[in-house]
């Protein structure tokens, strides 16, 4: 309870915050199109809480999704999402579950917790299947809980690499999941809607994902200089969403218990040990594992480091493409990143990339305009 003293005080402090809510200047360029204040980054070294890297389970051809027999076993693959698993989780995991359910069982095991794994088993739940999910690793240790987040599939193939067949199966992923975390927006699963600006290159820059799908990008609109407070010349709007995986892992975690099901903390060395399982179907979601457990030599990773900044409840918009570098805004933290290391297996962070990645932010947010500040 408030006494009529502290009730007082706490009002006399309002005609301060609301002067300090209130912009000095400012015009439509210091705002999103969907009306939220842009506002900068403070960078310095002293607000760094932590650094981290993940490896991104990549395959130039493209993701795999695809059945298999193995002795009397269904194998179905669910794996190599690149930098674009959290994204197109759902996607592939609806297609791995189209697999599933053209077999007359209804009992299956699915290899891994993250992202891919726990879209997939979900799925199998919502058919009315009965699902263990079998893991080395829970979050809040998979690649998955490194992920920035953001929906958008980038770095998941290489051009020259895929087929049709993988395009049609890419696109298809990319539609089911972006109708599927429709439905998971808001504070539950750690899902919103957010500005993003993307720093295009020369004056005729472009970006490939949008300019293919641009049902799937929101709110895209080029801006001129004059049209936005950053110091840079050719910028693209999106609108997208962006996953916390902090609060979205967790939750689904809680949602595949909460649906009956069970969980298995278990590693497997070979796949004559995943053959061993009871169950007759078998989705396989362990990312980078399966280079190991199904001899797949084409999966590599693509190391990823991030900084995290304190958490700035004010900064609500994303970067990307400032010399390579991107700025996401999360509740766990400013996520700063910026780094794509082929065949890179070393899960330390690199001081050096560190350093590139603070000083290459603090430049950019420094030199952006903000009325508030
Ligand atoms: C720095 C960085 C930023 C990223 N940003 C984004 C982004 O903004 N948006 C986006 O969509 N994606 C992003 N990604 C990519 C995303 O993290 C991956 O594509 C995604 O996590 C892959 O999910 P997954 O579930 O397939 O694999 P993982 O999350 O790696 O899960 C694999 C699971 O399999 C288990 N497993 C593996 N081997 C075995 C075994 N032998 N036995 C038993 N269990 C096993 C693991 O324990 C784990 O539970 C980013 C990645 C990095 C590194």
């Amino acid at each position: 309870m408030f006494n009529r003293r502290q009730i007082l005080q706490s009002m006399a402090t309002l005609p301060l915050l609301s002067a300090c809510a209130l912009p000095r200047q400012g015009s439509a360029r210091n705002y999103t199109p969907s009306g939220m204040p842009l506002r900068r980054v403070n960078v310095s070294d002293d607000r760094v809480i932590r650094t981290i890297a993940g490896l991104r389970p990549y395959r130039p051809s493209g993701f795999v999704v695809r059945a298999e027999r193995m002795n009397d076993k269904v194998v179905i693959h669910n794996y190599g999402h690149g930098g674009g698993g959290i994204t197109l989780s759902w996607g592939t995991s609806h297609l791995a579950m189209e697999l599933a359910t053209q077999t007359q069982h209804r009992r299956c095991a699915v290899l891994g917790s993250g992202a891919t794994g726990l879209s997939a088993a979900r799925l199998m739940q919502n058919a009315g299947w009965e699902v263990a999910i079998y893991s080395k690793d829970l979050p809040p240790n998979t690649t998955s809980n490194v992920a920035g987040g953001q929906w958008s599939p980038t770095s998941v193939y290489s051009e020259d690499s895929v087929t049709p067949a993988f395009l049609a199966q890419f696109e298809s992923a990319m539609r089911h999941s972006y109708r599927y975390y429709q439905n998971l927006v808001g504070p539950k699963y750690g899902v919103r809607w957010i500005s993003n600006y993307m720093i295009l290159s020369g004056d005729s820059g472009t970006d490939f994902l949008s300019d293919t799908y641009p049902g799937m990008y929101p709110q895209r609109l080029r801006l001129a200089p004059s049209d936005h407070p950053f110091p840079a010349n050719n910028i693209l709007h999106i609108d997208t969403m962006l996953a916390e995986p902090a609060v979205y892992l967790p939750q689904m975690m809680d949602d595949f218990q909460i649906a009956g099901g069970k969980i298995v903390v278990k590693e497997f060395r070979d796949r004559s040990e995943v053959l061993q399982l009871d169950e007759p179907v078998i989705i396989n979601c362990t990312g980078l594992g399966s280079r190991e457990l199904f001899n797949d030599n084409e999966l590599i990773p693509i190391k990823g480091q991030l900084t995290f900044l304190l958490p700035q409840e004010e900064v609500d918009y994303i970067i990307i493409g400032n010399s390579g570098l991107y700025m996401f805004p999360r509740s766990d933290g400013i996520l700063l990143g910026g780094t794509y290391e082929r065949n890179n297996w070393d899960t330390t962070p690199d001081p050096q990339a560190t350093r590139r990645i603070i000083d290459g932010h603090r430049a950019f947010f420094n030199a952006m305009e903000d009325p508030w500040a």
